[in-house]
């Protein structure tokens, strides 16, 4: 059995051309450079674990970039140079039962799932594997004035994720002379005689150096707009707590259901989740687990906020309907919008609570259940 490791080589210090904040941490495409690696390879079906190899002192920069997801991740401490991080990194890797590792820049924050099943698949043969791209562009040599054309045809422009069998990559490392610097870890494995499968890259993958290649990664990364909508009811019981958008509402009855019965936050959960087409709140929280028996329904509407911001989106605007005759919503609408704004890391001019009767009918009418419908609106990258 196989047991991949991805290691998120994360650990410069190099900055962003005027910023402070080395540029793995620096934000680009709606989330830090690091998160879109991270997110891309821990979400790869092949992968087992990531670990990603800061450098020392960069452990807070590493939990405000990845937030919530921060607690999951493991963390490698780098050493001075690219080789000793990754050094570093394959001991964890190790210690993780790791076969195979892959090796992955964080200055390449796009990276589409076909290279990694390429390089991975191409294992299978060889103890190594980097994709490459061809060099489009005339090379020639020179100083002052022109020289010879360089031929391109056997010439390539390697990329990562580089993949290897650990032992084959833990020997290349072990055999490398201490005093001489690697450009990478594929020349490492050839250099004690492994074979290194050249697999095809992708233009996506292109490293992000200077202030222009953020520009230009911007300017490709398209965002589009979703929408979607959640509805839910509860049955209003005596003897229950009235939770409602996130506050507790003292009431001569209550909401009843497996969770807190928040029907608020239920319909705000499942709008947001259909934003990323990822089920409803039952596909992730199943009534039939007794875990989720009086659950704080926070739970789970931050759940699918942190689906979102995996996948790289942003939230817009939510806006929720409560129908019910009493409570009174009037009283507790300032609390709910800051609860529901805190919940999700949202301005509150970006939360709209309303609320309405049905005019005596229905069974909201009659005060036998609440209903509530909402509405979200995010930004999400364009696959
Ligand atoms: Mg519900």
């Amino acid at each position: 059995m196989e047991r991949t490791v991805a290691l998120i080589v994360a650990a410069g210090s190099g900055s962003r051309a005027g910023g402070t904040v080395p540029k793995q941490f620096v934000e680009v495409a709606g989330r830090p450079m690091i998160a879109h690696s991270w997110a891309a390879l821990r979400h790869h079906p092949a992968v087992d674990d990531v670990v990603i190899v800061i450098g020392a002192g960069q452990q807070s920069l590493l939990a405000t970039a990845l937030g919530e997801a921060a607690g999951k991740v493991q963390v490698a401490i780098g050493g001075a140079t690219r080789r000793k991080s990754v050094a570093s990194g394959l001991a964890a890797a190790r210690d993780l039962a790791a076969t195979r590792v892959l090796i992955h820049d964080a200055a390449r924050p796009f990276l589409p799932a076909a290279v990694v099943d390429r390089v991975l698949d191409a294992l299978g043969v060889h103890q190594g594997a980097t994709p490459v791209l061809p060099v489009a562009d005339t090379l020639a040599k020179g100083g002052v004035t022109l020289g010879d054309v360089v031929p391109r045809g056997d010439l390539h422009r390697i990329q990562t994720p580089q993949g290897f069998h650990l032992s084959a990559l833990m020997a290349a490392h072990a055999a490398w002379p201490d005093d001489l610097e690697a450009t990478d870890d594929a020349q490492m494995v050839r250099r004690v005689g492994g074979s290194v499968a050249l697999v095809q890259g992708d233009p996506m993958l292109d490293k992000l150096t200077y202030p222009e290649d953020f520009a230009r990664a911007e300017a490709r990364t398209a965002l589009e707009t979703r929408t979607a909508t959640g509805f839910d009811v509860h049955r209003l019981e005596a003897g229950e707590e009235l939770w409602l958008g996130g506050v507790l509402i003292p009431h001569d009855k209550g909401l009843s259901g497996h969770s807190d019965a928040d029907v608020a936050l239920h319909a705000l959960t499942d709008a947001l989740l259909g934003t990323i087409a990822a089920g409803d709140i039952g596909t992730h929280f199943p009534p039939s687990d007794p875990q989720w028996k009086g659950a704080d329904s926070a739970r789970f509407l931050r759940h699918a906020a942190s689906l979102i911001a995996e996948r790289g989106g942003r939230i817009g605007f939510v806006d929720l309907t409560i129908i019910c005759e009493s409570p009174k919503i009037g009283p507790h609408r300032a609390a709910m919008v800051q609860r529901i704004a805190d919940l999700l890391a949202l301005s509150p001019d970006r939360v709209s609570v309303k609320a309405t009767t049905t005019e005596r009918l229905g069974f909201t009418g009659r005060g036998e259940g609440i209903a509530a419908q909402a509405v979200a609106t995010v930004q999400v990258p364009t696959r």
